[in-house]
């Protein structure tokens, strides 16, 4: 029977990275949160090791290596707000991993709804350069993965995490097979994302930026879920949605000004829902940001909640 699954993985607690906003507190507030209000029809699995090969086909080959040396001596710093421990290089194979395990199980039908918690997140990560917290891009692998193993043709991501999701913009910019969606606050943190970012070559018109100014909230960005991304991504036909789900866009994040809430989550969680069961195409969520612990664990559950709950 089709079941609903949350994937983590105990390794995402050894990427170490002491006094940081992207700390391993992050997934047990989450956890514990879960086990105090009940997983809403959750089935909780270890997320798996990601191929490397499938790494290989997102990233560049070198900087995986360069990666797992520099884990492999001890960790280090990246740049000036990214650095690895020793134990990053499994929590992020298991980050990866747990997202292409949502395609896996979203697409062989097991579960009608799937969500992965990993750290470290993902969606600033570049072809060859960690950045911005994020080491490898899980949800650009998990949608490749579908690409690829699947034989899917088009493949929407939905990214609604308070910052431009960089990494995920340019290695799908200039493809037709992702559909790429931003909700973002500008001026941010890392700059990018115009509305006049379109996507380039083939790709061009396949790449929704939707920079919102400081103290938007739940009708701002509900309101572009509503106008925009869902009327472009109908048209688009994905045959699997993926949502790049930060919480940073909440009201008390301390790494931006939005003022998301809970029921927002919710709102934008059951629109994609109701989307993905119109145009019969699974949707399955991706844990990127989201920094203050109580409004990052709410509003998880806020999501799994109206990701599990059939249509009344
Ligand atoms: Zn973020």
């Amino acid at each position: 029977m089709a079941s609903s699954i949350f994937f983590s993985h105990p390794a995402s607690a050894e990427h170490d990275t002491g006094p940081h906003p992207e700390r391993r507190e992050r997934i047990f507030a989450i956890e514990r949160h879960l086990e105090q209000t009940g997983w809403f029809g959750f089935e909780q699995r270890d997320a798996p090791r990601v191929e490397r090969e499938l790494l290989e086909s997102c990233h560049d080959a070198g900087y995986v290596a360069a990666l797992e040396r520099l884990c492999a001596v001890g960790g280090g710093q990246i740049d000036d707000d990214t650095l690895v421990s020793a134990g990053s290089w499994e929590a992020a194979l298991r980050s990866a991993g747990g997202a292409v395990a949502v395609v896996d199980v979203l697409l062989s039908g097991e579960a009608v709804a799937a969500f992965s918690a990993g750290r470290p997140p993902g969606h600033h990560a570049l072809r060859a350069r960690a950045m911005g917290f994020c080491i490898f891009n899980n949800v650009a692998v998990a949608a490749i993965h579908a690409l690829n193993a699947h034989a899917l043709e088009r493949v929407f991501i939905f990214d609604w995490d308070v910052h431009h999701g960089n990494g995920t913009n340019d290695l799908f910019h200039s493809t037709p097979q992702v559909l790429y969606a931003s909700i973002h606050e500008s001026p941010l943190y890392p700059g990018s994302g115009p509305a006049g970012d379109r996507g380039s070559g083939a790709g061009e018109g396949f790449t929704l930026n939707l920079p919102v100014p400081a103290f938007s909230g739940d009708d701002l960005f509900c309101e572009l879920v509503h106008e925009r991304v869902i009327p472009q991504a109908r048209e688009y036909r994905p045959q699997l949605i993926l949502i790049s789900a930060g919480y940073d866009a909440h009201a008390d994040d301390p790494l931006a000004d939005c003022l998301v809430t809970e029921a927002g989550f919710a709102t934008m969680t059951t629109a994609v829902r109701r989307l993905g069961e119109e145009l019969q195409a699974p949707v399955g969520v991706v844990l990127e940001g989201g920094y203050e612990l109580g409004a990052l664990a709410r509003s998880v559950a806020a999501t799994l909640e109206a990701l599990g709950t059939p249509e009344g």
